[in-house]
């Protein structure tokens, strides 16, 4: 995951929002007394929005200006809304909720835990469990019913603190979804920049964008954890894609356009949006991907846009069995050849525990004898229970150094080598 490293005007002004939010929402609870502390609206929409580090801006400026102004105390829990934005943006940076708003309160406890055991400390030692919170009663209350303070101020604390950010969570996630697209899609342009959009130079110069898809028509593939970029929201796809598609300039004639899955489940509007593209900006040549099961609709696209189209597919390996038995990779293909009569360009990984020397000196022969073009991703580890074999790489590295200048074959150290994705 990266975050955005520079920030737009656009963006610090609304961090700015954010902490203006957060100082009404603890006003508000101050005036009317409620055992909680409305105080973190502001911070769970910059830590959606920007991640962990910009989520903990609007906490820090709205805790010094209240401390400053209407409560002192505030200035005593700043490490408290420091380490709310810290975790919120680790824990929900670019998530999407719409598949998950029952699990709400289990993210919000997840959020207030560290929070809670910081602030607790701070009430209990500091304050001897006395300040300007409307939860002090309730912790007088418990401890002169014989509980022990720390105990008291921990466990109202943890009750309060969970309420507190299941409700704000709940009306960030709300105002983030009434917001329209094009806002948010502004409001994110840098992110957007950053990993959507590249150029290739080396090899077979182009420019590339990785656009948002509706989920992978097969989705099982042992090794793949980034079919999580997959969306079922299509107004959004299609303004972010158009957005991604706007950096095109057309400087070398070819442009790669790749998504998690195929590009027969790019969205038809972001199909003619690239069309689009292609025309005003000259585009020569297209390069595309596509699982094997759409083998026999690879020429539609190219009738819909009118310029040679370069096919690249996920291969992974030309053993069958590794490929249909370990890697699930659901693409029958007997051999290289049968793949060859559809294909242009197929993509295959190499160090994989499981995997031989063998295996991939076979591989790289095949891919050099049927194929123009091939990619070779070097794997590396992520959340599915695939793992990279160290010893296999590093021998891979040494025995096909060569590779490098070689002009047919692109290999990928790292998923982001293209210059995008992350
Ligand atoms: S076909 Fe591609 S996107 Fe779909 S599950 Fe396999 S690797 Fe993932």
């Amino acid at each position: 995951m990266r975050y955005p490293k520079k920030l737009t005007v656009l963006q610090m002004s609304f961090l700015a929002l954010a902490a203006v939010l957060n100082i009404a929402g603890a006003n508000l609870a101050l005036l009317i007394r409620i055992p909680l502390y409305l105080d973190t609206l502001g911070t769970f929409l910059a830590a959606i929005l920007f991640g962990p580090f910009y989520g903990m801006v609007p906490g820090f400026l709205s805790g010094i200006l209240t401390g400053m102004t209407t409560d002192i105390y505030s200035l005593f829990y700043l490490p408290v809304q420091l380490l709310t934005g810290l975790t919120a943006g680790l824990f929900f940076y670019e998530k999407s909720f719409r598949n998950g708003k029952y699990r709400i309160p289990l993210y919000a406890f997840v959020v207030t835990l560290p929070g809670t055991i910081v602030s607790s400390c701070i009430t209990a030692f500091l304050f001897g469990g006395i300040t300007s919170s409307g939860s002090t009663v309730m912790v007088q209350l418990f401890h002169h019913l014989g509980l022990n303070l720390t105990v008291s101020v921990f466990c109202v604390q943890l009750v309060t603190d969970f309420i507190d950010r299941t409700v704000m969570l709940a009306l960030s996630l709300t105002v983030l979804h009434v917001l329209p697209v094009s806002v948010l899609t502004v409001l994110k342009k840098e992110t957007v920049l950053m990993d959507r959009y590249s150029k290739i130079t080396n090899k077979n110069k182009r420019e590339i964008v990785l656009l948002k898809a509706l989920p992978c028509a097969w989705g099982k593939c042992r090794f793949c954890d980034y079919i999580e970029d997959n969306s079922r929201d299509r107004e959004s796809m299609i303004t972010l894609n158009r957005d991604v598609l706007s950096h095109v300039t057309g400087e070398f004639g070819v442009l790669e356009v790749i998504n998690s899955g195929s590009c027969f489940e790019l969205p038809k509007e972001t199909l003619t949006d690239i069309r689009t593209v292609v025309r005003e900006k000259h585009i020569q040549k297209l390069f595309f991907e596509a699982h094997w099961i759409y083998r026999s609709r690879l020429d539609e696209m190219r009738e819909f846009f009118g310029i040679p189209i370069v096919y690249k597919t996920g291969a992974e390996t030309f053993d069958y069995h590794f490929r249909e038995h370990y890697l699930n990779k659901h693409a029958d293909f007997r051999d290289a050849e049968e793949l060859s009569r559809y294909f242009d360009s197929p993509c295959l990984m190499v160090g994989i525990q499981g995997q031989t020397k063998e295996m991939i000196q076979n591989d790289i022969r095949l891919l050099k004898q049927f194929f123009k073009l091939g990619t070779i991703n070097v794997f590396t580890n992520n959340s599915t229970d695939v793992k990279r074999d160290e010893e296999l790489v590093k021998w891979f590295l040494e025995e096909y150094r060569e590779l490098e200048h070689d002009p047919s074959i692109e290999v990928l150290y790292e998923n982001t080598d293209f210059g995008v994705g992350d």
